[in-house]
């Protein structure tokens, strides 16, 4: 049996062994992809199959994709796009911090919608904003994740994007964590860009794609080169690319089995309440993403439980893991209103195609040992 259970695939998700494969033949290649020589064009044709790949998950055409070195440079990217005079910008309060960084906009001309105690964007909210600038002859630019990687919320994009539509304006999605974990396409989101990232899905850690509806300009980051249809300059990453495009093959063939990761967390779910009823599963009432549970105990410290748990073979992260081994508040829980005493108590679980019940068992029973220390140090301290 494995001697580690690892449920932490928002962080990042196993390299898929036929990922590993693909990447490491295509290290062979010896071309740069812009070179006319046939080592050039070996390297070209593997970067082009790639983008085929990846278009086809999210029902895009391949010439739309733009590969960038992660899903943080992809929202940098959409965000440096329409930020000239006549655009203004709003964040839900819930994106992540590479797109509340704002790209290229600026603090006044950005508007931050708050989200419901759900973690879900409030939409009134949203359309009485729009309804304001639009009146001062904006246009508006919006971005809404597709998926929360802390609590896993699903967004409600689609009927988003019909509010910025009819004012005028561009929308675009981080859908880094809903990426093979729920079935979408561009089109049902009604997005106008969207963002990936290999490593979430079982490819490369540091590649990723910006993706465009047919006819939505951007503005380059990166200039140089004209790489990327001269929207991302630079010599592609083709080995990670080619990775990310095996990844994306075998998300796309795997939706099928995301049933089996929700009766999985539903069990884990159970599972830690019966522990610790006094626990709360955030987001709960809400679509989630299939994989990810944002579990919160009164009284306990997230670093102490994600500690215990580490020692005991099992990964998880406390709130969002993204940058730094440090644990801070998290945003998330900040603009979804719980208050800082269950925030700081917050664990987030994400499982994937690797998990099994024994991870599930392996967790509920380090979890079980950790509550059960916390509430005798709570009687002796009484
Ligand atoms: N967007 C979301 C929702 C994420 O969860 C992450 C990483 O955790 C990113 C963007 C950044 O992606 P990358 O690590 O590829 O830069």
């Amino acid at each position: 049996m494995n001697q580690r259970s690892y449920l932490d695939y928002n962080a990042t998700a196993p390299l898929r062994t036929e990922v590993r494969e693909a990447v490491a033949e295509a290290l062979r290649i010896v071309g740069n992809p812009s070179s006319v020589h046939q080592e050039g064009r070996t390297a070209r044709a593997a970067i082009e199959a790639a983008r085929v790949k990846v278009a086809r998950l999210v029902g895009a055409a391949p010439e739309d994709v733009i590969f960038t070195s992660g899903g943080t440079e992809a929202n940098a990217l959409a965000l440096a796009a329409q930020s000239g005079e006549a655009w203004h910008c709003y964040l839900s309060a819930i994106e992540h911090p590479s797109v509340l960084a704002g790209g290229r906009f600026y603090r006044e001309t950005t508007t931050v919608i708050p989200v419901t105690g759900e973690g879900v964007i409030d939409l009134e909210i949203l359309a009485s904003e729009l309804a304001k600038h639009h009146l001062g002859g904006w246009r508006p630019f919006v971005s809404l994740m597709a998926a929360n990687n802390e609590t896993g919320a699903i967004q409600p994009v689609a009927e988003a994007s019909e509010i910025v539509h009819s004012a005028g304006g561009l929308l675009h999605s981080d859908a880094v964590q809903a990426a093979g974990r729920m079935t979408f396409d561009m089109a049902s989101l009604g997005a106008d860009m969207l963002s990936l990232s290999a490593h979430k899905i079982g490819g490369p850690k540091g590649v990723g794609a910006l993706v465009l509806k047919p006819g939505v300009a951007v503005e380059p980051l990166v200039k140089g080169g004209g790489q990327e249809r001269r929207k991302r300059a630079g010599t592609e990453n083709v080995a990670g690319i080619v990775g990310f495009g095996v990844a994306a093959e075998l998300a796309g063939a795997d939706l099928a089995k995301t049933e089996a990761i929700g009766a999985l967390k539903e069990a884990l779910e159970a599972g830690a309440l019966a522990i610790a009823p006094e626990g709360v599963i955030v987001s709960k009432a809400v679509p989630r993403l299939v994989n990810t549970s944002c579990i919160a105990v009164p009284g306990a410290k997230a670093e102490t439980l994600v500690i215990g748990l580490d020692l005991a073979g099992v990964a998880v992260s406390a709130g969002s893991a993204c940058s730094s081994g440090k644990v801070e508040a998290s945003h998330v829980l900040g603009a979804m209103g719980v208050a800082p005493e269950l925030a700081q108590g917050a664990i987030r679980v994400s499982l994937g195609i690797g998990t099994t019940s024994a991870d599930i068992e392996r967790f509920l029973g380090a979890f079980g040992e950790l509550i059960k220390r916390l509430k005798q140090s709570r009687k002796v301290a009484a």
